[in-house]
């Protein structure tokens, strides 16, 4: 059921990106900002900084070598501010401030490319997770605050119907982003195919869902 619940999201998370990243403008120069870093102030929160993570994701980072296999296969790479394989560097470096206030990590789908291509396994999309998650408990504003605004808006349409209510999503992302008239056109030919229902449908197993939300609040909590 985890597993189905993952899916759904990067799905949903894929349609969303795509259309909004159209409009973003190439952000890879930003990354050119990692040749001014210091490193000996670096040194100090580095290893805790890579431990964390290696503690949340799974995955230890200093393994990468930087081969930018990951980033030629991401799908968001051109919207990002540092590219998946850079973002990795930082984290080798303990350049926490600079990664864990990126847009990348809010742009990431968790579509899972990334892992799938690394030659030395390394799983790319669980780490860019860990620092989301990071992120969100050390209370910082996301710097693509609507996708953080659709990311919370799905998550509660999940767990109240156990599936996704999209009339609900997308109303209740509008009025709370304030974008009230992009995609209409789009809404009404959905609407008229018959792919945009008005009313919620709740699954039978909803309770399901809901304990499953509430293990991973449990395990965040003492996480
Ligand atoms: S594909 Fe793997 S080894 Fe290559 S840069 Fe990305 S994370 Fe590092
Ligand atoms: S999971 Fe990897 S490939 Fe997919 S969007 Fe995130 S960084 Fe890019």
């Amino acid at each position: 059921m985890l597993d189905l619940l993952k899916n759904i999201l990067v799905r949903y998370r894929l349609i969303f990106l795509a259309p909004y990243v159209k409009g973003v403008t190439l952000r890879r120069g930003e990354g050119e900002a990692m040749a001014v870093l210091n490193l000996s102030e670096l040194e100090t929160s580095r290893r805790p900084f890579i431990s964390s993570l290696l503690e949340e994701s799974g995955t230890d980072v200093t393994e990468c070598y930087q081969c930018g296999k990951c980033s030629a296969g991401c799908p968001l790479s051109h919207a990002m501010d540092y590219q998946p394989h850079q973002v990795m560097r930082l984290c080798q470096l303990g350049a926490r401030e600079k990664v864990l206030n990126s847009s990348s990590i809010w742009l990431c789908a968790a579509c899972m490319t990334c892992s799938a291509r690394c030659p030395r396994d390394l799983d790319i999309a669980s780490v860019m997770e860990a620092l989301r998650r990071t992120a969100l408990r050390e209370g910082r504003r996301p710097k693509e605050a609507r996708v953080s605004l659709f990311h919370e808006l799905f998550l509660s349409s999940l767990r109240n119907y156990g599936r996704i209510f999209e009339v609900g999503l997308m109303g209740g992302y509008k009025l709370r982003s304030g974008d009230l008239f992009s995609d209409l056109e789009l809404g009404r030919q959905m609407f008229m195919k018959g792919r945009l229902k008005l009313f919620p449908h709740r699954i039978r197993e909803v309770g399901e869902v809901r304990q499953i939300f509430e293990r991973i609040r449990d395990m965040e909590g003492n996480g």
